[in-house]
């Protein structure tokens, strides 16, 4: 039988850091091995993407090489007991679309320990509105939750709020009853996070502090920050006795430069938030919240829908800062 040939986003190196964008012809004979072939349907763009996209090696050592953390599909070759062929699962994070070719490719071959059956309720299509960005949400939420974060204590910061994690964020805290404020630079994305849930908003300067003091009025309750850098020191600076800091993202930075005293003074906590190598007990109990009670309204909403030939402009604008909400990325073409 002739081996499935198959479209994908590749980027390679055309000279010493130069790095190209294109759509190729690829086979599947090409792919890694693994236990589960799937069929792509559906990937999404988020920030990694576009590292890998435009040659940093922090995310993707080799080139050429197909992007996207994400993938959406059904099965069509298993070696596992648990996937059968016509399943339709879901892969986000581990190496996919880091170092194994990734979902903006029609074909993905993973191991079967990566691979999600889809949630009942969820369609393909869904579960990559949410993607790694809505997972990471999510994931934030919930560790604030049985951390201890409850409604009744406060208001709920979230920084880079027109983001795919950002505007997730503010739609999940909001759906648990949270009150929420939301961090932003683009002042046209107000309306929509409004409807997510978001009850205040604050610029960028104001988000940002500059005064060098090592504390600031205690006004957050519990903070999701998706920025880093002074955003997330203003942050924990700026929260309240007992308070809950969950840090998920470094849009801005990577750096953290403060002092320990809203740590040792107002007893705040700093949470560490992995998308990648979530255990999977938990992974599954996320998804099953995403795809039910938690389940996002106006989802679409959040949502810009491209093909593969259409991807390119996006990886711009994230790597910019200027993208709004979630691109899901439809294989089907
Ligand atoms: P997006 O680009 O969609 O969102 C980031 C948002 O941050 C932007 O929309 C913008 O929001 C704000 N922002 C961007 N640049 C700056 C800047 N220089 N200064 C201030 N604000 C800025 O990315 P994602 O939502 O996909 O990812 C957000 C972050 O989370 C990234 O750093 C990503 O790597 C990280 N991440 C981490 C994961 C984990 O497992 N821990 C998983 C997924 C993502 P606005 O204009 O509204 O201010």
């Amino acid at each position: 039988m002739e081996a499935r040939k198959y479209k994908a986003f590749v980027v390679s190196e055309a000279a010493e850091n130069q790095f190209v964008r294109q759509i190729e012809e690829k086979s599947v004979t090409e792919l890694p091995p693994g236990d589960v072939l799937i069929n792509v349907s559906f990937s999404s763009l988020n920030y990694k993407d576009a590292l890998s996209a435009t040659g940093n090696r922090g995310v993707t050592r080799n080139y050429p090489h197909t992007p996207g953390i994400d993938a959406a599909g059904t099965v069509v070759e298993s070696d596992s007991p648990d996937f059968q062929i016509g399943d339709q699962v879901l892969v986000t994070g581990y190496d996919l679309g880091m170092n194994t070719p990734g979902g903006f490719g029609q074909f993905i071959r993973v191991p079967a320990e990566w691979v999600i059956p889809l949630p009942a309720k969820l369609s393909l299509n869904e579960s990559m509105a949410y993607g790694t960005a809505g997972f990471t949400a999510a994931l934030s939420v919930h560790k604030l939750l049985v951390n201890g974060l409850a409604p009744e204590r406060g208001e709920v910061l979230v920084t880079g709020a027109s983001g795919g994690v950002g505007s997730l964020s503010v739609a999940l805290l909001a759906k648990n009853g949270f009150q929420v404020i939301a961090t932003s630079g683009k002042k046209e994305r107000q309306p929509l996070l409004r409807k997510l849930g978001a009850q205040g908003f604050l610029s960028r300067d104001e988000a940002r502090d500059e005064s060098g003091r090592a504390l600031l009025r205690g006004r957050w309750a519990g903070v999701i920050d998706t920025v880093g850098g002074e955003y997330l020191a203003t942050a924990l600076k700026a929260t309240r006795y007992g308070g809950i800091v969950a840090s998920c993202g470094n849009a801005a930075s990577a750096e953290l430069s403060m002092s320990v005293y809203p740590f040792i003074l107002r007893a705040v906590s700093l949470l560490g938030i992995d998308s990648v190598n979530c255990p999977r007990d938990l992974r599954l109990k996320i998804w099953s919240k995403l795809a039910g009670e938690w389940k996002v309204d106006h989802l679409e909403q959040v949502v810009t829908e491209v093909t593969l030939q259409e991807l390119n402009p996006h990886i711009d604008l994230i790597l910019a800062g200027r993208q709004s909400g979630r691109v899901v990325v439809d294989l089907s073409g």
